[in-house]
């Protein structure tokens, strides 16, 4: 194995993705060979983003598109709008789609885009425009056959609908699978929009049932209430987990008792965050770290648990909502303090699997029901789950090394069944 002592608190997404990759690389026998590919994307491509705000002035803005691997199939990934999007986030969380349609099996490569924008601060006009010159830009590398986009933190359903007008536009005919997670009546999944967060939910109970955890009672806390941590949040709490903390960009709330989750989302529409709410104390952000908790539900921005983080955390279980919030090193403290960490590549990977439902029907032009749609998606995530755990066992390994094996092995088929062109 190479050497990790690289890896610390100051790594980068990438470098957190490629330490990944270091630790997968002895099981991987001879498929070893190829797994220089995987080290670098496919194809990066950045864009500037001009637009007219509403003032009059213009502005500029970086956006990207990068396809990690497309040997399995089309690229697949969301669109991240945040202030903080930069080249070497964008590359790690397209690597990690990459790895995440190969754990789940589905017949896509991986690829993300993003625009380094704080959405919140545009009105609703601006961020149209936004959009829609973004789509234009990334469209030479986009298509229902080349590269399929979808949501990510920032962004929404009507965000999709207007990638997917301007590129119909631009096609001259309505091209619905070029993009998923679009809102229903204009070829979405039903279904898709709490597809995450279900999942974190179902493998989080496969997960609990292996290690003995009983849901009932037990003590949850999320970070981030956004689309994934505010669905699996009230999954757990119908399933009679109690939801004792939620942290969020507005502050961190605790309730010993548990919150009430269907109020709790009620007031974050209104409010736009979890400050303040109602039979809820506010606690100091770092204090949200030691609370007491069987189940910890990471669902916000990458890089979140530190080993100092991992070493204070009570919980018997971390589910990865978010991509990438554990530092390889605080994976390590995890490991040997006997966490069960279910990781974002199976974890948070029931958003991709109704997006590839969604380009099935788009393609189909078929609708199935929210049932069907929901049993399909237990389906794949128990049986990905059950594969994970079991190539763990057998390697003795962390669930995460698992799922690189199993990803791995998949990809790097493809890749020498391939073979190089020209040869
Ligand atoms: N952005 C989501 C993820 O990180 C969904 C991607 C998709 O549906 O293509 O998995």
């Amino acid at each position: 194995m190479s050497n990790l002592s690289y890896v610390n608190e100051n790594t980068d997404a990438w470098q957190t993705y490629l330490a990944q990759i270091d630790r997968v690389a002895p099981y991987l026998g001879d498929l070893k060979n190829y797994i220089d590919t995987l080290k670098r994307p496919k194809r990066a491509l950045i864009v500037d983003v001009p637009i007219v705000m509403d003032d009059g002035s213009i502005q500029h803005f970086e956006g990207y598109r990068v396809q990690h691997n497309l040997s399995r199939g089309p690229g697949k990934g969301g669109i991240r709008y945040h202030p903080d999007v930069d080249l070497n986030e964008v590359m790690a969380l397209s690597a990690w789609m990459t790895i995440k349609t190969a754990v789940l099996n589905l017949p896509f490569g991986g690829a993300k885009g993003g625009v380094r924008v704080d959405p919140r601060k545009l009105s609703t006009r601006e961020l149209e425009r936004l959009t829609r010159r973004f789509t234009t830009e990334i469209s030479p590398v986009i298509g229902p056959q080349q590269d399929i986009p979808a949501p990510d933190v920032g962004t929404n359903p009507n965000i999709m609908g207007w990638m997917m007008d301007t590129y119909s536009t631009q096609h001259g005919h309505t091209v619905t699978g070029v993009v998923t997670g679009k809102p229903v009546h204009l070829g979405g999944s039903l279904g898709r929009v709490r597809a995450t967060g279900r999942g974190v939910f179902v493998t989080g109970l496969q997960a609990a049932k292996k290690i003995g955890l009983s849901i009932e009672n037990s003590k949850v806390a999320v970070q981030g209430f956004g689309n994934v941590g505010n669905e699996a949040a009230y999954l757990f709490s119908q399933a009679g987990a109690k939801v004792v903390a939620v942290q969020d960009h507005t502050g961190s709330i605790f309730n010993a008792d548990g919150f009430d989750v269907k109020a709790l989302q009620n007031y974050v529409e209104q409010h736009h965050g979890v400050a303040g709410f109602e039979n809820s104390q506010k606690i100091d952000k770092e204090a949200f770290w030691d609370v007491e908790m069987d189940i910890f539900i990471p669902a916000a921005l990458e890089g979140q648990i530190t080993v100092e983080r991992a070493e204070r955390l009570s919980a018997k279980m971390v589910l990865e909502g978010a991509n990438g919030p554990t530092y390889p090193s605080a994976d390590d403290a995890l490991l040997r303090r006997g966490v069960t960490v279910v990781p974002d590549v199976i974890c948070n990977a029931g958003g991709v699997t109704v997006s590839y439902f969604e380009w099935v029907q788009d393609m189909a032009s078929y609708f199935w029901s929210e049932d069907e749609i929901n049993e399909r998606l237990d389906k794949l995530m128990i049986q990905a789950i059950e594969d994970v755990w079991k190539t763990s066992e057998e390697k003795s390994c962390s669930l995460r090394t698992a799922a690189y094996i199993l990803a791995c092995e998949r990809i790097l088929k493809a890749r020498k069944e391939r073979g190089i062109f020209p040869g």
